[in-house]
């Protein structure tokens, strides 16, 4: 059992990781990054140099950096991946993750810098981290379309200029323009490990397509001109932690919901109405047809059919907090149970002092049951 000794608060160790990150080149930065090509207006802010006033909840990012750091360095130290390398054409610039080199290009390369297998066409790679919560999405849909741009504008950078002419990566910059054949993306879930990889063919069109984006951005006279790429905070999670967000919604009332200032006449009101109409319609179909295939698939056993997998969450039996047993619990260690006995406060009680709380099975009820469909695995 653990005994505070004073009254004082343990720090949070999250303090440090936010100090150090806040640090990082990437969180300092005014040029535009390939990794910045998220949403256009805040591009806009970031070549304009405009203040960041907003400091995001960065966990989950930063927990990313870790997870990438570390399978990063091991690669390279077990493959000889080309890691964490710069590229540059003075407007754009980036880290790419991974490149891998085919033979013909690694041969031009000192021995001591070969890999220790060359890929069959030269690779861009790009790690990326994610949560189970998002991960299904991930196997299924691949990249976004931010993410596609980012890579897309690496493999360009790497095919037009070559690795940047910086210390560290001379030898890798003499050998002028790269011709990337091929992009990947790997997935890395947080919470369990899987490890999902998706490629492509480079396609020359597509980088023109991230190039033009990139050129409208620069083109703009100010950051307000672009477009939002998201719906604003409350409602999208990258502008909940964009450093742009006060900016980029002046205006909105205290209290009010930041999206109130897109709305400025009644022809807008009836856009606003058109559409919600509109979307409610769409749902009450997709909640029709879902509501149905619950339905049907009730008494099916967990397993792949098709292209997906079925599985069955809860279903068990219910439990509460033995009251009796909590008392007699309270009994056996000395502890004073109250004169009315309250639950909460006695099950707070035994957990700060590491006893198990006692549980009972509530008789006829179980837990809701839940349809859990996820993406086949290939087998
Ligand atoms: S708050 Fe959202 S829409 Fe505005 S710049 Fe940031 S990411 Fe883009």
């Amino acid at each position: 059992m653990t005994t505070l000794t004073t009254g004082k608060a343990p720090i949070s160790i999250w303090d440090a990781a936010h100090a150090v990150d806040a640090r990082r080149p990437r969180s300092l930065q005014s040029e535009l990054g390939a990794s910045d090509t998220i949403c256009s207006r805040r591009a806009g802010y970031i070549v304009a140099g405009a203040e960041r006033t907003h400091v995001g909840d960065k966990k989950a990012a930063i927990l990313g950096t870790y997870i990438h750091k570390g399978l990063l360095e091991d690669a390279r130290r077990e493959y000889g991946w080309l890691v964490e390398r710069s590229v540059t054409d003075g407007v754009v610039r980036g880290h790419i993750d991974v490149v891998q080199l085919d033979a013909a290009t690694a041969a031009r390369l000192p021995k001591r810098h070969r890999p220790v297998e060359a890929a069959e066409v030269v690779t861009v790679e790009d790690v990326k981290t994610k949560s189970a919560r998002v991960w299904d999405r991930v196997v299924r849909y691949g990249p976004t379309a931010a993410e596609m741009r980012q890579v897309l504008l690496y493999a360009d950078l790497l095919r037009t200029v070559g690795f940047a002419d910086v210390p560290g990566q001379r030898y890798l910059h003499r050998l002028g323009p790269v011709d990337v054949q091929r992009i990947r993306f790997r997935f890395v879930c947080r919470d369990t490990g899987e490890e999902e990889i998706q490629e492509f063919p480079f396609d020359e069109w597509l980088a023109m397509q991230a190039r033009w984006w990139v050129d409208r951005v620069l083109e703009a006279d100010s950051p307000e001109e672009l477009r939002r790429d998201h719906d604003g905070p409350g409602l999208s999670a990258v502008c909940d932690n964009c450093p742009f967000r006060d900016a980029c919604w002046e205006g909105a009332v205290p209290g009010a919901p930041v999206q109130t200032v897109l709305v400025h006449d009644d022809a807008d009101r009836a856009k606003a109405l058109a559409d919600y109409v509109r979307a409610h319609e769409k749902f009450r179909e997709s909640k029709r047809v879902k509501e149905l295939a619950r339905a049907m698939l009730d008494d099916s056993p967990e397993g792949n059919y098709g292209a997906n997998h079925l599985g069955w969450g809860g279903g068990n039996d219910k439990e509460d907090t033995d009251l009796q047993a909590l008392v007699e619990k309270f009994e056996d260690a000395d502890l004073v149970v109250p004169m009315v006995p309250d639950k909460d406060a006695m099950v707070a009680i035994l957990r700060r002092a590491g006893i198990v709380v006692p549980r009972r099975k509530v008789a006829g009820q179980k837990t809701v049951r839940s349809i859990k469909v996820t993406r086949a695995k290939k087998l």
